[in-house]
């Protein structure tokens, strides 16, 4: 996450990098970057921590991806 701030004459005057941390990894008082954030609970994940799960979107052929903790992944049918 990048939050700068720019003067009116579009000078950058501030640059500031926002690091999250993974939340499981927090848990276990480690650190660890995070990569992406639940879709169902907000939480920050580590590329160890996440699921990534591919969806069909209903009466189209899209498809969408969403990203879960391990606690909020749906259950393989
Ligand atoms: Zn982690
Ligand atoms: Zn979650």
């Amino acid at each position: 996450m990048m939050i700068d701030a720019r003067g009116s004459n579009g000078q950058l005057l501030m640059e500031v990098a926002v690091v999250m941390q993974c939340f499981e990894h927090a848990k276990a008082n480690e650190i660890k970057d995070a990569v992406a954030v639940c879709s169902n609970c907000g939480a920050a994940l580590c590329m160890d921590h996440l699921v990534e799960e591919v969806e069909m979107i209903p009466r189209t052929n899209e498809q969408r991806r969403l990203i879960f903790c391990h606690k909020c992944r749906p259950n393989k049918r």
